[in-house]
């Protein structure tokens, strides 16, 4: 079988690593120079194993107190004539409830622990360099309402065996001493060992290398303009500049940007881009950068340091596909990193970034077979997609050569959407 995957994020790369390892011939099509210049490229670094859906039964609520703030959390623009986003906000909406939320949460609990480990495992095979960090996270909260939050996680993460404690303000600062400054303005936190940190393009990177030396043929700077279709079936990937490209199975793996290419070959995928913002600070010889992850669960700001960088990402502004940043919303992001660490990096240097989270309705990825038959899905993944990439490649391989899927697909097959 020869597979075209069309992106080469750390999902379009990943799902090229499994298909080769399944035995397929692979060709990877990529716009950008390079792979894992999206929305790989400067995210929260996160691999979050206890990470819920956006879609939360609080969400609405805080929606409605936090429209207007050109700062908060999640902005919505809500005034934007935006058809998809509307369509998009319906199915949203629908999920924040606590019957689908805990239901979202188990699966996406289920492929971000498989995934998790199988990138460990790729990373330690391959031996590829990201930077990565098993120091622990600290989540910091400021509300009651986020302090039991805090405490049900630490349950659910204790019963999967992961260590995990609540802490107070005292006990913030002694678990992780450059939050001295800091920890007397939080309510208290959480420190559990349940994931890792690592710079996502760097292991794009790497893990694009090793595909390439073994046989994955990777075309770089090659826009697909469209796919050609005929009989239910994808007939070619029409490229910008006229050259169309044959195979027996085309999978789309483009992020934000599958929604224009499925639309184009005539399908509806209720999938959604999530504007977030990163900023990347030197560290620069400081002493205040963490050793730990930082999450400040009230401003939805990711900290991760990536051996001499100290990065704040986070944040989610609906407002189609259009990245130019919010000056607010950038400032504001690293003012929360230098607030937490006033000493962690030298801050008049920090790098902007902003990223398309690929957001589906319920936060579940789209993996699987479309009504187009020789057409696969592999996007979705919002959030966690570094998290959830390298496990939603091997399922989805499985599923394409026929081999034995490592986790239940029912949950993540697009189809649900019908
Ligand atoms: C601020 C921020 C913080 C985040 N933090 C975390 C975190 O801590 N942990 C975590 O797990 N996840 C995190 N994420 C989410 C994660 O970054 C994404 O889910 C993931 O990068 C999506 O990968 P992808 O390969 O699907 O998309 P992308 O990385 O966007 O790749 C898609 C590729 O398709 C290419 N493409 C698009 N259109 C075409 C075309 N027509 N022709 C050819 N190529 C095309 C693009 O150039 C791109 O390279 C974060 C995201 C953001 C924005």
């Amino acid at each position: 079988m020869h597979a075209i995957v069309l992106g080469a994020g750390i999902v379009g790369v990943s799902a090229a690593w499994f298909l080769r390892e399944a035995g397929a011939e692979v060709t990877v099509v990529e716009a950008r120079e390079g792979a894992g210049l999206e929305t790989s490229f400067a995210n929260g670094g996160h691999i979050s194993v206890a990470s819920g859906p956006w879609a939360a039964p609080d969400v609405p609520g805080k929606m409605l107190k936090w429209l207007g703030r050109e700062d908060a959390p999640l902005l919505l623009r809500p005034f934007r004539w935006d058809p998809a986003l509307w369509s998009w906000g319906v199915r949203f909406l629908a999920n924040c409830n606590a019957r689908d939320y805990a239901a979202n949460a188990a699966v996406i609990g289920a492929i971000c622990r498989f995934s998790a480990a199988e990138t460990a495992r790729l990373r330690d095979t391959l031996a590829i360099d990201d930077q990565n960090s098993l120091a622990g996270t600290l989540t910091l909260c400021t509300t009651p309402g986020e302090m039991a939050s805090a405490a049900a996680k630490e349950k659910r993460l204790v019963a999967s065996g992961f260590e995990a404690r609540l802490l107070d303000r005292a006990g913030i600062a002694a678990a992780e001493p450059a939050l001295a400054d800091a920890a007397p303005r939080y309510a208290g936190g959480l420190f559990a060992k349940d994931g890792e940190t690592g710079d996502a393009w760097k292991f794009t990177q790497g893990l694009a290398d090793a595909a390439e030396r073994a046989g994955v043929r990777f075309r770089y700077g090659a826009k697909v303009a469209r796919l050609a279709t005929a009989s239910g079936a994808v007939t070619g990937v029409a490229l910008d500049g006229g050259e169309t490209l044959a195979a027996d199975a085309v999978v789309l793996a483009a992020g934000s940007w599958s929604v224009q290419l499925a639309a184009a070959a005539g399908l509806r995928i209720p999938v959604y881009p999530g504007k977030g913002y990163s900023a990347t600070v030197p560290i620069s010889g400081r002493n205040g950068a963490p050793q730990m992850a930082v999450v400040d669960e009230h401003a939805k700001i990711y900290v991760a340091r990536f051996g001499d960088r100290l990065r704040a990402a986070g944040t989610l502004e609906l407002a189609g596909w259009d990245k130019t940043p919010s000056p607010t919303r950038a400032a504001a992001t690293v003012a929360t990193l230098k607030r937490l660490f006033p000493e962690g990096g030298d801050f008049a240097q920090a790098t902007h970034w902003t990223g398309l989270r690929p957001m589906s309705p319920d936060g579940r990825p789209l993996i699987g077979r479309t009504a187009l038959r020789n057409l696969w899905l592999d996007t979705g993944h919002g959030p966690l997609g570094w998290t959830m990439a390298a496990g939603s490649g091997r399922l989805l391989a499985a599923l394409m050569t026929g081999g034995s899927p490592p986790l239940d697909p029912a949950p993540y097959a697009p189809d649900r959407f019908r």
